[in-house]
Parts: structure tokens; sequence; C-alpha cells
């Protein structure tokens, strides 16, 4: 589905302004923009594993955390723009180099564009994505990537509303990310394990 970038309303924060122009409170404009990607040996060990996730980290965020440890990243919106080929090349390069699975660290500016690459990637691509988010999304996007994510891993920020309101002044955020892992459990129901122990499909929490 192609998504109307004039008026975005893409996460919970429903800025409405026209990502074609401007951007909103995720700095993000209509075209996909990645500050690394690579082989990461340092995730959960089920993610990880041996040879590594394939993670590829997204420009900008929606949430904006005042104690981010990507700072450069997510606030200063550090990267390079690229095509959503590039983006696809990039998936099968890691592939190809042995990563146990596709992981997009603060995918949710870019959830359309990241659905529309797998899609068009189809049966070429052979390993997990994995959907590693703040867990501020909304429930109509996050429909987007059903049948196509395998792994959700939200971080789950805050329980108290002051303390999201404080740090990434979102009130909402408690009720919002709740609403969001019941959607991302919904898709792929229980964790599945392989044999090597590396997680195939399911929920995973960072607390
Ligand atoms: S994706 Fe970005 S521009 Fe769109 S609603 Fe969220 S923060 Fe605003």
């Amino acid at each position: 589905m192609e998504y109307n970038y004039s008026s975005c309303t893409m996460c919970p924060r429903t800025c409405m302004v026209d990502r074609t122009k401007s951007s909103g409170k995720c700095n993000a404009g209509s075209h996909v923009k990645i500050a690394k990607a690579f082989l990461h040996k340092w995730e959960e060990p089920c993610i990880s594993g041996v040879n590594g996730s394939g993670t590829i980290f997204f420009s900008g965020c929606n949430l904006k955390c005042v104690f981010c440890q990507n700072y450069k990243i997510s606030q200063e919106n550090f990267g390079k723009v690229i095509s959503t080929e590039d983006l696809e090349r990039i998936i099968l390069d890691l592939q190809q180099k042995g990563a146990h699975n596709i992981n997009f660290v603060s995918p949710s500016h870019y959830i359309y564009t990241i659905a529309e690459c797998i899609k068009n990637l189809g049966k070429s691509l052979k390993i997990p994505i994995v959907y590693n988010t703040n867990g501020y999304d909304s429930i109509g996007s996050l429909k987007q990537l059903e049948g196509l994510v395998s792994i959700y891993l939200p971080d789950i920020k805050y329980f108290r509303n002051e303390s999201s309101m404080k740090y990434s002044n979102a009130k909402d955020y408690f009720n919002i990310a709740t609403n969001a892992v019941i959607e991302m459990y919904r898709q792929t129901g229980k964790a599945v394990f392989n044999d090597d122990g590396m997680i195939q499909k399911g929920l995973l929490f960072g607390i």
C-alpha cells in the first residue's frame, strides 16, 4: 500500500506534516535515511547468534528520549538518504554475509517503506525480519507488517506517564506501547526457536 506522505499520521505523534516538504517530530522525510548497516554481534543471544544480526539503524526517531545512547542518529538525524532499491540491496548483502536475521532499529517512521521492501524481496529473503522498536507505534501502521515481520523486539521504556512526558514528551506512552504489544503478539503468537536456539518468530521484550 502506497503511503500518503502529505499529511503524516504514521505513528502516534500524528504530526500531519507533509513529509515531502518538511518533517515532523521524527525528523524523517519521505525517503529512507539510514545511519548504519552491519552484522551486530551484541544483541540478545537468540538474535545475534554466532554470525550476528543484520542490523540496519534508521536515522531519526519518533520518541526522542533525552537519555538516548544513539543521540547522533536519533536526534541529530545523522545518516544518508537511500532509495528503496538501495535498502533492498543492503538487506540481501547482509543476508549473503551470513546474518541470522534482518534487524530494523528505530523503524516506526519508515514502516511503509519497510513493508514495500520486504514484499519486493519475496522469496529471495530467506531469514526472519526483526522489528526493533521503542514501542511507540500505531496499530494501523503495525498492521502493514502482518505476515512480513517474524519477530517483534519492543523496548518498553516507561510505565509512568509523568516519566514518559518528562523524558520523551509522550504522556500516553504506556497506553500506546501496551496496545502495540498486543497487536505484535496477535501477529506472531508464541515464540518459536530453532535447534540452535535462534528465535524464528515471536515477541521479545527489552525493558
Ligand atoms: S512518523 Fe514522524 S512525521 Fe509521521 S506522525 Fe510520526 S513523528 Fe510525525
